[in-house]
């Protein structure tokens, strides 16, 4: 066969234009999708009990990590700065626990095109609770599928869409960060070694497996009000069939409650998108967090959407207004 689509190209070359030759290469490209089976492995192996509830600092988050490195290196993706691998790993003092424990962020580059050091973050925590005992309880994996396997998803999910593309003009970090649920160790950490003036946008993903209260088709994004980038991705999303909606549980404080909240604090516009009805959900740091609870379908309409509405600012077309905090808050 190969000799064959090898003299039938060479023909084409002879018989048309250079161009037109070109074209018949091109429409062998792959063609970059967001699909739900792809979301399906990454959400049902980051959620599984083998992975021990993904905490810090044991084997179970290591498991986790190893998958998204393999998931990096396959797509594609390079390194960061000066780290010889995906890995950016630090020790640091748990103040629950009192431990000094070694972990790791795990960082992947899709290099940008014609803007270089013009930097998107696209982000998600990859740890969680682990395994806690308590009496009368059968499950004591808290698996974290919703908290936050399934951002994780959306992010191995776009870099391998963005990779496969090849049209970012701007620089892609994709970013699993730990210690999350410590006290936003990870982002704290990365944050620290950044100039933060090269960092143009932040985009977390947080609980974006069930349906919000908005409905089908729909998510929240925290802090609307602190940039316009949550206006771009409204723009991007006219007649998609998609919405983005302002945070609506003002009072739960997320905007500082997620990843997100590391970049914003240096200024960057950095946002978390979520899809879950926080105030109602009972799951929310459970062990009933389970893959079951989650909608495969939501999950992959959001990182598409995601994708769509983010499409402007990795092409270095729309640049989002800095986050301005007035003390802290
Ligand atoms: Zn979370």
């Amino acid at each position: 066969m190969k000799k064959i689509n090898l003299v039938y190209i060479l023909l084409v070359a002879t018989i048309f234009s250079c161009k037109e030759s070109s074209n018949v290469v091109k429409s062998e490209k792959k063609i970059a999708t967001i699909d739900s089976v792809t979301v399906k492995k990454h959400l049902y192996t980051l959620a599984s009990d083998d992975m021990e509830g993904r905490k810090t600092g044991t084997p179970g988050i290591e498991k986790a990590a190893k998958y998204i490195e393999n998931e990096f290196k396959r797509i594609g993706l390079t390194t960061y700065d000066t780290l010889e691998n995906y890995r950016q790993t630090f020790t640091f003092t748990d103040r629950s626990s009192n431990k000094e424990l070694t972990t790791s962020n795990i960082i992947g580059v899709l290099e940008g095109k014609s803007k270089k050091n013009e930097i998107v973050v696209v982000s998600a925590h990859y740890d969680h609770l682990g395994i806690k005992k308590k009496e009368g309880q059968l499950d004591s994996i808290y698996n974290g599928a919703n908290d936050d396997a399934s951002g994780v998803t959306g992010v191995l999910a776009l870099a391998e869409y963005f990779k496969t593309k090849g049209t970012n003009e701007r620089t892609i970090l994709f970013v699993a960060f730990t210690g999350e649920e410590l006290g936003l160790i990870g982002s704290t950490h990365f944050g620290k070694g950044i100039d933060a003036t090269k960092f143009v946008a932040g985009i977390n993903l947080e609980m974006i497996g069930k349906t919000p209260s908005f409905g089908p088709n729909t998510a929240w994004l925290t802090g609307f009000e602190r940039s316009d980038f949550g206006k771009i991705i409204q723009k991007n999303l006219v007649g998609s069939g998609y919405q983005l909606f302002p945070d609506p549980y003002k009072k739960f404080n997320l905007f500082f409650r997620s990843d997100n909240a590391s970049l914003a604090r240096l200024g960057v516009p950095s946002h978390t998108f979520s899809t879950t009805p926080i105030d109602v959900d009972k799951d929310y740091h459970q062990a009933s967090d389970e893959v079951e609870t989650l909608n495969i379908t939501v999950i992959t309409q959001t990182i598409q959407a995601v994708a769509k509405g983010t499409e402007s600012i990795i092409n270095g077309k729309d640049t989002p207004t800095r986050v301005v905090l007035k003390e802290g808050k």
